[in-house]
């Protein structure tokens, strides 16, 4: 049996075709469309019928960004095509599938836990670092809705009382100091004090080539990643000192920074959180990479549409 996931981004809409053990069988993607919502559901038509079309999918699971409650999307700032929108509906009538929608970071949650790093794992935190930062909880073997389903939006921890504004409408959140805005930020300040480095080649700053400098042992793009992820790991300390997780799984295309990023995000967990709280919690790289998204989409799908079909894993909430 199979199923449908759909990872709904600001550049792509990534599709795959998953069975039930959470193995993708088939993969196709879209340039996605930010604005135009009858656009981007033509476009997951086409994506489903490509991937699907004689494979007999069940249902579809999508993620998508911002605040989606059961199956709308009730608030997609960096996604206006979605805002307020029945999406669940909109994608169910035009393929003729069940569909179920919810947040792309507690799909990627949802992926690495039951097929990626957190296999075996009860309690964990998932983030995701990109162009923001993304998080997902799961409690208990369940993924963390809260009231009104937005939990969990770790990017939106405080870090910084007096620092900048973030698009949630609060200021210093974890969000606007670690995510690949804020490494490219604190890049192009340094340069701009005349600060050497590979990256001073009038090219343009993005995260992946700070990560790719600083692997090659580009001191500015070390001492960035060091600092990002050292508010990496202030944010952490919070999540490891409320919830108790076993693992903290980071991915993300910042994530790729691996060790550069997680071994100082460490240092300042094990330095700042309750001790006993903080041995019990890995820190650890995601494992399915940009898969994540859609491979939880599926078995989100699978779990929440086919429970009349019988259950194999721990169910989601919702
Ligand atoms: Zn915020």
């Amino acid at each position: 049996m199979a199923w449908i996931g759909i990872d709904i981004g600001g550049t792509f809409i990534k599709g795959g075709l998953v069975a039930d053990d959470g193995r993708v069988e088939r993969t196709a993607r879209r340039d996605s469309e930010r604005f135009d919502l009858t656009a981007l559901s033509a476009k997951i038509d086409d994506l489903v019928g490509e991937l699907g079309a004689d494979a007999g999918p069940r249902g579809i699971g999508v993620g998508a960004p911002g605040l989606v409650s059961n199956a709308s999307v009730d608030f997609a700032p960096n996604m206006p095509a979605l805002n307020g929108r029945d999406l669940a509906g909109i994608v169910g009538s035009r393929t003729g599938l069940p569909a179920v929608v919810r947040n792309d970071a507690d799909m990627n949650a949802w992926g690495e836990f039951l097929a990626g790093a957190g296999q075996g794992v009860t309690h964990m935190v998932c983030i995701t670092i990109g162009t923001g930062l993304g998080s997902g909880v799961i409690i208990d073997g369940k993924l963390h809705g809260g009231a009104s389903g937005y939990g969990a939006e770790a990017g939106h921890i405080v870090v910084d009382p007096d620092g900048g504004p973030c698009c949630c409408g609060g200021r210093g959140c974890l969000e606007t100091l670690v995510s690949a805005p804020a490494i490219v930020r604190r890049v192009e300040d340094a340069l701009g004090k005349g600060r050497r480095s590979v990256l001073a080649d009038g090219e343009a700053v993005t995260a992946k080539r700070v990560s790719e400098a600083a692997t090659g042992g580009d001191e500015l793009s070390v001492d960035t990643l060091s600092e990002t992820g050292r508010y990496l790991g202030i944010g952490l300390t919070t999540l490891i000192n409320v919830l108790n997780p076993e693992a903290i799984i980071v991915g993300g295309g910042v994530a790729a920074a691996g060790r550069l990023l997680l071994d100082p995000a460490r240092r300042e967990v094990d330095a700042r959180a309750y001790s006993r709280l903080s041995q019990a919690c890995r820190i650890v790289p995601a494992a399915l990479g940009s898969d994540a998204g859609m491979v939880g989409a599926a078995l989100f799908a699978m779990e929440y549409l086919g429970k009349a079909s019988g259950r194999r894993h721990p169910a989601p909430a919702g």
